[in-house]
Formats: structure tokens, sequence, C-alpha cells
């Protein structure tokens, strides 16, 4: 009997642990409600991939402007006479202005990517702001562009960043396939990894900046275009 009793309350603590996680969950997530996420979430603010059925791809570069990868980048773009879309970060475009003025002058699109490229989930409203802010900044003035895409650092979001981008006239662009990955080092993995994340409307995530580990993306880049060529892709910016 004693021992039916203890189970009895242990259960009931149990019951009770469970339900006040749930509340906690409800009220706040990383300071924000449940609730706010979820709407947020369902806005429509994301774009992960293009709608349509025809067979386009839109090739996505971030990190960039870099004096190494994107003049290279560009050539190839270039030669294949395709156009894609570049989120750059507003303090490389100050630095390699030239860069992006050739970025504009070949057709390509730019987006904002923010200003320093930092975990914009730790910050403050008012640094989400700036980060987005001076990033805009820098593409009026240094290229007269005025961008409604805006992609956060490593596609993290909070509901203050989906609320900033919208204040700031902003989609949020993700996307749907990421090409460069630890398993795929060479860059005949890359392409073949491409062809398995490429479909109609799809978005590749490529970088063209940071620590100069793009190498191997520059390598695999003429290959990803043919063989999507070959299969019938158009390569589009995004719109
Ligand atoms: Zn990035």
């Amino acid at each position: 009997m004693q021992k039916r009793r203890k189970k009895k309350i242990a259960l009931q603590v149990f019951e009770l642990a469970v339900l006040l996680l749930l509340v906690t969950l409800l009220v706040s997530w990383h300071g924000s409600p449940l609730w706010i996420w979820i709407r947020e979430w369902r806005s429509g603010i994301f774009v992960h991939e293009l709608e349509t059925n025809d067979r386009v791809i839109a090739l996505t570069f971030d990190d960039g402007p870099d004096p190494v990868c994107t003049p290279t980048i560009l050539d190839i773009l270039r030669q294949e006479g395709v156009h894609a879309t570049f989120f750059v970060e507003g303090r490389m475009l100050e630095r390699y202005p030239d860069i992006a003025r050739k970025e504009l002058a070949d057709g390509h699109v730019l987006g904002n990517h923010t200003f320093s490229h930092p975990y914009l989930e730790r910050k403050s409203r008012g640094e989400v702001q700036n980060e987005i802010g001076l990033c805009d900044k820098s593409l009026t003035r240094i290229l007269h562009v005025k961008t409604s895409l805006f992609r956060p650092p490593r596609g993290n979001w909070n509901p203050i960043i989906t609320q900033e981008a919208r204040r700031a006239g902003k989609q949020i662009i993700l996307w749907s396939g990421a090409v460069e990955h630890q398993e795929s080092t060479t860059p005949n993995q890359l392409v073949d990894r491409a062809l398995r994340l490429s479909h109609p409307g799809a978005i590749l995530l490529l970088h063209d900046g940071s620590y100069g580990q793009r190498v191997n993306t520059v390598k695999a880049l003429p290959g990803i275009i043919q063989e999507l060529k070959s299969r019938g892709y158009h390569f589009v910016t995004i719109p």
C-alpha cells in the first residue's frame, strides 16, 4: 500500500514537471513567446525556393566580395552566360567596392547579408537594426543599389530578426540546398551534390567569401553549371 502511494506521488511530480516545462516553452523561447515564433515562421517572410515548375535554378553566393574568389567566379559566370545573386557583407563591400561594381555591371543581383556577419540571433534589436541598416547604407552609397533581399548569417533567425527585416522592407531569402558540405571535399563531389540538390525552383547556397576556403567551389562551378545546363536547367537571379 505504502509503495503504491509513493509511486502515485512520483507520477504526480513527473506530470507537474512536464506541465511546467510546457508552460515555460509556451511563455518564452530565447526571450520570445513560442506563439510569436510560430507566427513569424508562418508569416510568409521566408523564401526557401522559387515558386515555379520550370527548370530554373538560382545560384546564390554569400560572404563576398572576396579579392581571391569573386573575380574568378565572375569570369566563369560571364563565360557561361549565367546570372547569380550575391549576398554581400557591408564590410567586404567597403573594402572591395570595385569587385562589387563588377558584379553589378555584369548583371548580377546583390542582396544584404549584414554589415559584419555576426551571430545575429544573439544580438539586441538595436544591433540587428544596425547590421541590416549599415549594409543597406554601403549598398546605396557605393553602388546606388536598394535591395529587398536579406539573408541572415548562417540562415539563423529569431522573431527580432524577422521583425526588423520586415521593418526594413526585406524578404528573408534562405535556400533549398547548401552545396558546400564537409563530406563533399573535392570539386567532383561538389558537382554531384549540386546535382542532387537541384530541382525546379531550387535556390542553391554557395560562398564566394570568408577565409579563402572557396577554392573547391570555384573549381566545381563550371561543372555545376554545365551539368545543370545539360539537364535542361537555366539560371535566374532572385526576383
Ligand atoms: Zn554568410
